[in-house]
């Protein structure tokens, strides 16, 4: 069997490091917003080409406290795609504020600005790109967009860490950007971790202070905040992973390459690169009519894949059920099916992923 991801295969390779990581912050007896969370955070903004970036306890976290920092909460509308992991959306809820689901460009999965540009009122104050799969989403046109009708950005980087659009980073778009170091992401953490990364020193200010009880330093509580924190473990373990980061983008996008050559003249739609994307195959994402019976298919012949996302966002029972307005969205819920994708993918396992797909395809 092939495995959709294999995160042992990762930490086997880094396991003294890792080790010696972790004894480090056992030695240290600082397990909180210590020294390793700040360097962690000082490489991520160097990476992001940006000037602040603040550890938080999630992905989620990320997103809400990004939103809440900037002025977003009750009677505010965040303009968001309809395909997305649920915590785009549900993080706009959980401030109080309302998303605005908009359909997909159906070849990138990123939300389509025309749509997003017909859905803003006199009530939006922001616009959420999603960078799906790892393609970022058009940022030259989203930024210009916003600041035509004076919208935060908040990008929602969780799975593009290290990706860019017409040649710059991926967090360094936005207004803030959120990133989640997620087990399975490209960047992951033995655990949940999270950060914001942001240019604005006030955006910078409020989330370190919303992270941490509201507190604006010496137990002075200026406003309602929270308890997400990123832990010194979580931090050690991270930086051990960011030196390989651009070594493991590269291993992903030579998998993709290589799929792409594999399964060329296949009749299935391959995932498609915009000119002006740098890719990090977060997901090597296909579609398929006929998806389930593909995967079944793949399953059957010794091959992990996944659906990412089954349902839309507006499609989800939490959000109303309802998948009519967005049916590109509602398409790819249907059709995509993610193959093993991940650094330490064997030429050999490539080889047969491709041949399994192209006999299931072809069969079918
Ligand atoms: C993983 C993910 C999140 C949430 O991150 P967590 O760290 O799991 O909280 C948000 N948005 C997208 C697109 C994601 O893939």
């Amino acid at each position: 069997m092939i495995p959709f991801i294999d995160l042992t295969r990762q930490h086997a390779a880094l396991r003294e490091e890792l080790g010696a990581a972790v004894a480090r912050v056992l030695d240290s007896g600082q397990f909180v917003l210590g020294a390793e969370g700040k360097t962690l955070e000082r490489e991520l903004a160097a990476l992001c080409g940006v000037r602040w970036a603040l550890g938080v306890a999630s992905g989620t976290d990320a997103l809400r406290l990004a939103l809440s920092a900037l002025g977003v909460g009750p009677g505010a509308e965040v303009i968001t795609p309809a395909f997305s992991f649920v915590a785009s959306a549900s993080t706009i809820l959980m401030v109080g504020a309302t998303p605005v689901f908009v359909d997909i460009d159906p070849a990138t999965y990123a939300l389509d600005v025309a749509a997003a540009e017909r859905a803003i009122t006199p009530r939006t104050r922001a616009i959420m790109p999603v960078h799906l799969y790892g393609h970022p989403a058009p940022m030259d046109r989203v930024v210009e967009l916003a600041r035509a009708h004076r919208l935060a950005v908040i990008e929602d980087a969780a799975q593009a860490v290290g990706g860019a659009w017409a040649g710059r980073p991926v967090g360094a778009w936005g207004d803030a950007a959120c990133f989640s170091f997620y087990p399975t992401k490209n960047l992951g953490a033995c655990g949940d971790a999270g950060m914001v990364v942001t240019d604005r020193s006030d955006v910078a200010e409020r989330v370190t202070r919303l992270r941490h009880h509201g507190d604006s330093g010496r137990y002075q509580h200026v406003e309602l905040g929270f308890c997400s924190r990123l832990d010194e473990v979580q931090a050690a373990v991270l930086r051990v992973k960011l030196v390989r980061l651009a070594t493991w983008t590269e291993a992903r996008r030579r998998i993709a390459a290589r799929y792409r050559a594999l399964l060329a003249g296949v009749p299935l739609d391959l995932p498609t690169e915009a000119a002006k994307a740098r890719h990090v195959y977060h997901l090597f994402t296909v579609r398929h009519p006929q998806r389930d019976t593909l995967a079944k298919a793949l399953t059957e012949g010794g091959v992990g894949t996944a659906v990412y996302y089954p349902r839309s966002v507006p499609d989800q029972p939490m959000f109303g059920g309802d998948e009519r307005r967005w049916p590109e969205a509602s398409r790819a819920a249907r059709e995509v099916l993610s193959l093993p994708c991940f650094a330490e993918l064997s030429d050999d396992e490539i080889e047969r992923v491709a041949a399994a797909v192209r006999h299931a395809c072809e069969r079918s």
